[in-house]
């Protein structure tokens, strides 16, 4: 049998077998720029970590013919003790190990992760399993698995010391392995069948990347999972209507799914006058503040900490009135240099010392906090930014309730309904970690110069569309202020 069953189709088939058998006909297209700086950094670790683990033997991985043969070689020659990126095979399933240490009576495993190392000691589900699928592999193949390892960042790691540290999980490992043992040759004949093994609603549903584009959520524009903290018992309870508005009147749900349901159900907004009076408070002119921000995994300057999250970018419109803009100012850091200083000195500079700063989220205000720490020198100045926020989304959660938000009050939900005009389709970054991704990428120099200023540009685009989407938004709740 061809080895066709990789981890990442494994581990999707333990919670679903038709999850399994979609990830391993799926075609991965080319990663956005978001998915290719996480790439980008994940070989950045894991060339920390063999520089950290020793001198050892670096195997290649492609193709997989070549790549058995050079471990089982490598694994046969008693000098060589640290192999890097060793493959194996046991029917249909193959594995590659990030490190395999050799000891007196057999291997260790080593998994790398670009995490932090867990704050408790205590790894996730998803890291154990991760290494519980190479173990469970190498020892089908018939190595001695011996300790299971995982390598994290370390916490205190630093700008010219950037260190890992190991975490011996052996144990839990060792349980997760024989549990696999078990299901293995369920999961191989899911995950290798001509046909889909079909398909059932279920809680894991909710979190699977097939559910709305190929599987059980196709078409279906009300789910059930569009409530608001789905509880599984509640789940479990409702399941059979399979969609919302198929859900009796009566149900038991909290008050903000109730709000959900009824505007599903009615096909109309549900609107709360006394938290959309809120409005009234604001201090005119208005500013609309949004940042984007960077948290490279290797910090990038002195005293920061691995993913410290930092702007890089705001965007800031101002009006006079609701939906009257008398200026639009923006921000994005030089590359190259620590541009921190130069950020917050425009951003305070911009929003001047009167008048409330909208945002939408907590976001902001954690990101001011989080300067004014690092930047003491700022903090009075930052603080007084802070006092000045207003945040729109709880007014939106609580106040205006559309069934076409789906449930959700991300402004990307939000935006179609209240400005169908406005669209990130044309900015070419679509999200908040393109942003991101494209702009470390281009700070690490993945990208080429020649195209710098059209990258900056499209960054830019996207930022000043998030705050237009405020000022557009509070027009909108305005006009549902007016309309009763
Ligand atoms: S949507 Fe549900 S049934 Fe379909 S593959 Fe995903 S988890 Fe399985």
């Amino acid at each position: 049998m061809n080895p066709t069953v990789t981890k990442r189709t494994f581990l999707a088939a333990l919670g679903c077998d038709t999850a399994g058998w979609y990830a391993a006909q799926a075609e991965p297209g080319p990663p956005g720029p978001g998915l290719e700086w996480r790439f980008h950094s994940g070989a950045e670790i894991g060339r920390l970590a063999r520089k950290q683990l020793g001198r050892g033997t670096l195997l290649p991985f492609a193709p997989t013919e070549t790549a058995l043969q050079a471990t089982a070689k490598a694994m046969g020659n008693a000098d060589a003790t640290l192999l890097f990126e060793a493959t194996f095979v046991a029917g249909p399933f193959v594995a590659r190990a990030d490190a395999l240490r050799r000891t007196d009576g057999g291997w260790d495993v080593i998994e790398v992760k670009s995490a932090m190392a867990p704050e408790d000691g205590v790894a996730s589900d998803e890291h154990l399993d991760d290494l519980a699928y190479t173990a469970f592999v190498a020892r089908a193949s018939g190595v001695a698995v011996g300790r299971c390892t995982l390598m994290f960042l370390g916490r205190d790691c630093r700008l010219g010391a950037e260190r890992l540290t190991e975490l011996d999980v052996t144990e839990t490992v060792v349980q997760r392995v024989a549990g696999f043992a078990d299901r293995s040759a369920r999961i191989a004949t899911a995950c290798t069948a001509l046909d889909r093994p079909a398909p059932a609603l279920q809680f894991v549903c909710k979190k699977c990347e097939f559910f709305a584009s190929d599987c059980v959520g196709k078409g279906i524009t009300d789910p059930l999972f569009i409530l608001p903290r789905l509880s599984e018992k509640r789940f479990e309870a409702m399941k059979e209507y399979q969609r919302l508005s198929a859900v009796p009147a009566g149900a038991n749900l909290t008050g903000p799914q109730h709000r959900v349901f009824n505007a599903v159900r009615s096909g109309a907004p549900l609107i709360d006058q006394a938290e959309l009076a809120q409005l009234n408070q604001l201090v005119w002119p208005v500013y609309y503040l949004d940042f984007e921000a960077v948290a490279p995994a290797l910090p990038w300057f002195d005293e920061c900490a691995p993913y410290e999250i930092m702007p890089f970018q705001f965007s800031i419109h101002v009006c006079d009135r609701v939906g009257h803009e008398i200026a639009h100012h923006e921000y994005l850091a030089p590359i190259g240099g620590d541009w921190r200083h130069e950020l917050a000195v425009a951003l305070i500079e911009r929003l001047g010392d009167r008048g409330s700063i909208v945002v939408y989220s907590g976001y902001e205000k954690q990101r001011l906090a989080a300067m004014a720490t690092s930047l003491p020198e700022f903090a009075a100045a930052l603080h007084a930014i802070i006092a000045r926020l207003v945040d729109f989304e709880p007014i939106v959660r609580n106040g205006y309730c559309h069934p076409a938000f789906l449930g959700r009050t991300s402004i990307k939900n939000v935006l179609p309904v209240v400005a169908p005009e406005l669209s990130y389709s044309g900015t070419g970054v679509g999200n908040g970690e393109d942003a991101a991704g494209l702009f470390a990428l281009m700070t690490v120099g993945r990208r080429d110069p020649a195209d710098q200023d059209s990258h900056r540009q499209q960054l830019l685009d996207y930022c000043k569309l998030d705050t237009l989407a405020m000022v557009k938004l509070h027009r909108a709740l305005e006009a549902l202020t007016r309309a009763s």
